[in-house]
């Protein structure tokens, strides 16, 4: 019970770790019962990236909504229907809150009536075995996983299976969704779902797919790692004119595509996460006209994706004009600007910029000023004393390195003609420790105790080396005069004085 946990915890990242605290800690505190479901389960199990979260309440979600604002999550949409939010969490972790229920299809093509349910009832409605899995986060059940249709079994085996024969005449979305999660894994469909693929293909059920599974598979679309695969797949079956009736791949600008995802891939590197998804969606419908991109964009259910890709040109524009004007008049300045845009119009800009001085910036910003920051003196500044214990050290490496990238520091003479003025004043001496003090103590008693041939057991057991040193003399001393008497008594031949002992 306690693995899934553990493996949770190892698996997620440390927003998504955060995220899945906050939706437990906020639901709890409303009094529903919470699970993490759906691809975040899977992807737990399987060792696949966690693209998003997945939860389910036994309640209303839509209740958590005002506290979940409150924390400083974003509700992109949400669907009074099915009962279900979309949500953005702290540090750009996507979710999605829906209730536990019971789809119930009376009619092909019609919307299911929905009724609250139990986590085990909602884990019956949904598309895949592999997807039909709950993870507890409640007290007292915490970490147990809930798989009634043995998907861990078909994770294992690599199979797509549905839970039933009606999986794909009740919601005909389904047979797009097994195309897509096929092409991301690479897993086949079971034989007996393949056949059931086939026949409700041929029967053209796809025909009675609702707008709103539509706009939700092509959102996912944007949130896929290899989009342009996906694509492919899905064109190949004829799903992809399903989506938008003019859409090929000859729509598709591969080209952006591909270098934004190569792009994505080096800020990633770089310790930068932006998300790709409104770009992805750009480059996915480049040659669409506009009437046709402004259908596909209404039918998105997350209003802030819809809007970001709407805005996405405009404000790339905008950002280019910056970079080519006043406010990125030096490298340091351009850095700045660079350093604070949204990391997703720095992505776009990357892979779009037209104007050579713009594609330039954005080149150093990635290579030849991030290798300046190797070169921070921080020889220089430890010698000062200005070392990271010190509150305003980030201050002061940040104004070293912007002086660096305009090449205002370039010898150790600039370089400690600039520190100098921001050190702090050298640490006082260390005071003799009490172990030192204790010697120097012992060693003056000593002194006059041997003057009066006194010396207490204690101070000659742990006598210092010195004193040994003192005593051999001595010894030596007594002998040499022992000699001396000997050889003045007529009784040895005379020895070089001072020897070995
Ligand atoms: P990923 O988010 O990685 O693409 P996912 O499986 O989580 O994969 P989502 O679209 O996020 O897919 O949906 C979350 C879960 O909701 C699914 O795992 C599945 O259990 C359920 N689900 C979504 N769409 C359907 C559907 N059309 N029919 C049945 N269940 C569905
Ligand atoms: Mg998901």
């Amino acid at each position: 019970m306690a693995d899934y946990i553990y493996t949770m915890e190892l698996r997620l990242t440390p927003n998504q770790q955060k995220g899945v605290t906050l939706v437990q800690d906020i639901a709890r505190a409303a009094g529903m019962n919470v699970y993490l479901t759906g691809g975040a389960v899977r992807d737990i199990i399987s060792g696949f990236a966690i693209r998003d979260l997945d939860f389910t309440v036994q309640g209303n979600p839509l209740k958590l909504q005002k506290e979940l604002e409150r924390v400083g999550a974003v509700v992109s949409a949400a669907d009074d229907d099915l009962k279900v939010i979309y949500v953005t969490l702290p540090g750009g972790v996507r979710a999605e809150v829906s209730s536990a229920r019971i789809e119930r299809y009376e009619k092909t093509g019609k919307p299911p009536v929905v009724t609250p349910a139990t986590i085990i009832e909602d884990l019956r409605r949904r598309d895949f075995t592999v997807n039909a899995m709950a993870l507890s986060l409640n007290p007292g059940s915490r970490g147990l996983l809930m798989d009634p249709f043995n998907g861990a079994a078909d994770i294992e085996a690599k199979l797509l299976r549905v839970l039933h024969n009606y999986a794909f005449v009740e919601d005909p979305s389904r047979l797009i969704r097994a195309l897509r999660f096929s092409a991301r894994f690479h897993w086949p469909l079971e034989e007996r779902t393949q056949a059931r693929y086939e026949s409700a293909k041929e029967n053209n059920y796809i025909e009675y797919i609702t707008n709103r599974a539509i706009g939700y598979e092509i959102e996912q679309l944007a949130y896929e790692d290899d989009p342009l695969n996906v694509v492919r797949v899905l064109e190949k079956e004829n799903w992809l004119k399903v989506l938008s009736p003019h859409w090929t791949t000859a729509k598709v600008d591969t080209t952006g595509l591909s270098q934004l995802m190569k792009t994505r891939q080096q800020m990633n590197e770089f310790g930068y996460s932006p998300d790709p998804a409104s770009a992805v969606l750009h480059f996915l419908t480049a040659r669409l006209n506009d009437k046709e991109v402004s259908d596909i964009r209404k039918m998105i259910p997350r209003r802030d994706l819809a809007e970001a890709w709407r805005d996405l040109e405009d404000n790339a524009k905008s950002l280019a004009k910056r970079l080519t004007g006043k406010e990125a008049a030096t490298p340091s300045r351009t850095w700045k600007l660079l350093s604070s845009a949204r990391q997703e119009m720095v992505l776009f800009l990357a892979v779009t910029a037209k104007q050579q001085t713009v594609a330039q910036k954005i080149k150093n910003f990635f290579t030849k000023w991030r290798q300046v920051q190797q070169k921070v003196p921080l020889a220089e500044m430890t010698e000062l004393y200005i070392t990271p214990q010190l509150p305003e050290y980030p201050k002061i490496a940040d104004e070293v390195f912007m002086l660096l990238l305009d090449g205002k520091l370039r010898s150790r003479t600039e370089i400690l003609k600039f520190l100098k003025p921001l050190a702090p004043p050298p640490p006082p001496p260390p005071p003799p420790s009490s172990a030192q003090n204790r010697l120097k103590s012992r060693r003056s008693l000593c002194r006059r105790l041997s003057r009066h041939r006194l010396q207490p057991k204690l101070l000659r057991k742990r006598r210092p080396r010195n004193h040994r040193r003192s005593r051999r003399r001595q010894r030596r001393r007594a002998r040499n005069t022992d000699l001396f008497i000997a050889l003045w008594v007529g009784l040895l031949p005379a020895p070089a004085l001072g020897g070995s002992e």
